[in-house]
């Protein structure tokens, strides 16, 4: 599944209407078009069987229905991770989602689908470009969700052929220096289109350092901005060795991006007041609409929130009680506060930056919000 489908997904669950009805969602590891370890899976359905057996609710039933059928007869055999989505009632609602990934065990019960690990695999697994010049070839990759998936384009395989007849080896380093500068301008315009509207593609050039810096003082400044680093590598190297010398560089540029947020968010604070920080104001700016990014340090684990719906009155408490403790009313509906958070966020369009390591922010409470 591409970014932009998973893009698509995120936002239609962030904004599926509330009904009286609960929502499971459900994330795990698959292996061999089986569920990877059936017992974690078992483990962590508890939480959903005990709701089930405390609420003995029909619609909780029936929603688990459908997940039950799709694990027995749908997965994928080469997929590494499904995410679900089931509700029964007026208005049923499921959704399974296969990737090439694995995702972690984790099941909920919730009047909204738990979004976080999906926004967290749209977040942190993008895709990256690799420009590959040896002395032989030019080869774009595309490295889209860990391993390989394509190799989009390889320029003129002929060539090596050629080569061992017609040139020596220093012969053919200067051809192609020679030659291949008029197949630059060709290269840029597959580059642009692969990377232009992409959002986070990075891109890396790789191999022949001679060669790679011809190109990188060709790149215009739309790819020059998503330039992460030059590479040098031998001349043949296999794909998966090219991502294995390259994805170091990638998850690097990652990081610097979140840290940079981070840094972003701490200078808000001070300079102009343009951000908040703390679980109480970084929703209700998330609930006025006022963010422009959240950022959420990964380890953040904040606990529930429960509202009330006949009177209003809400509390930041893990104990979900059974009466409204200010109007006796009984109709209470809980959340929890990260996965309400970034809910919010998608609804709202907010940009979200998950931060793996920052004591700073975890001191300000592991969640903070710059507006806009
Ligand atoms: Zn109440």
């Amino acid at each position: 599944m591409n970014l932009k489908k998973i893009k698509k997904h995120v936002w239609n669950l962030a904004t599926l209407p509330v009904t009286d009805d609960p929502v499971i969602s459900c994330y795990m590891t698959l292996e061999n078009g089986q569920i990877k370890n059936s017992r974690t899976f078992e483990r962590c359905l508890l939480p959903v069987k005990q709701a089930l057996l405390a609420q003995k609710s029909q619609s909780m039933r029936d929603a688990l229905t459908p997940i039950r059928s799709y694990l027995a007869d749908e997965l994928l055999p080469d997929a590494k991770g499904i995410a679900m989505f089931s509700r029964s009632g007026s208005k049923p609602f499921f959704l399974p989602l296969q990737f090439h990934v694995p995702l972690p065990y984790w099941a909920a019960v919730d009047s909204t689908p738990n979004i976080y690990h999906l926004v967290e695999l749209k977040e942190t697994y993008h895709r990256y470009i690799i420009l590959v010049s040896s002395h032989e070839t030019t080869r774009i990759l595309e490295v889209n969700v860990g391993p390989v998936t394509k190799e989009l384009w390889t320029k003129r395989p002929e060539r090596r052929k050629r080569i061992g007849q017609e040139w020596t080896k220093t012969c053919y380093q200067k051809h192609y220096m020679h030659g291949g500068r008029k197949y630059i301008r060709e290269e840029i315009k597959i580059l642009k289109r692969l990377i232009s509207g992409s959002g986070k593609t990075h891109l890396i050039l790789a191999g022949h350092p001679a060669r790679t810096e011809v190109i990188k003082d060709k790149l215009p400044k739309c790819l020059l901005v998503k330039l992460v680093d030059l590479v040098p590598l031998p001349d043949i190297t296999e794909p998966s060795d090219v991502v294995r010398a390259t994805i170091g560089c990638f998850v690097r540029a990652e990081e610097e991006a979140s840290e940079y947020t981070a840094e972003l968010l701490f200078q808000e604070i001070q300079d102009s007041g343009r951000a908040v920080v703390g679980l109480k104001d970084c929703l209700k700016t998330l609930k006025e609409n006022l963010v422009d990014i959240l950022v959420l340090h990964k380890t953040y684990s904040p606990g529930k929130e429960w509202i009330c719906t006949d009177c209003g009155f809400n509390s930041f408490d893990n104990y979900i009680p059974r009466f409204c403790y200010n109007c006796n009313g009984h109709l209470i509906k809980n959340f929890k506060i990260k996965e309400e958070m970034v809910r919010l966020a998608e609804h709202i369009g907010a940009k979200i930056q998950l931060v793996r390591q920052n004591d700073a922010l975890n001191q300000l409470g592991g969640v903070g919000c710059i507006l806009h």
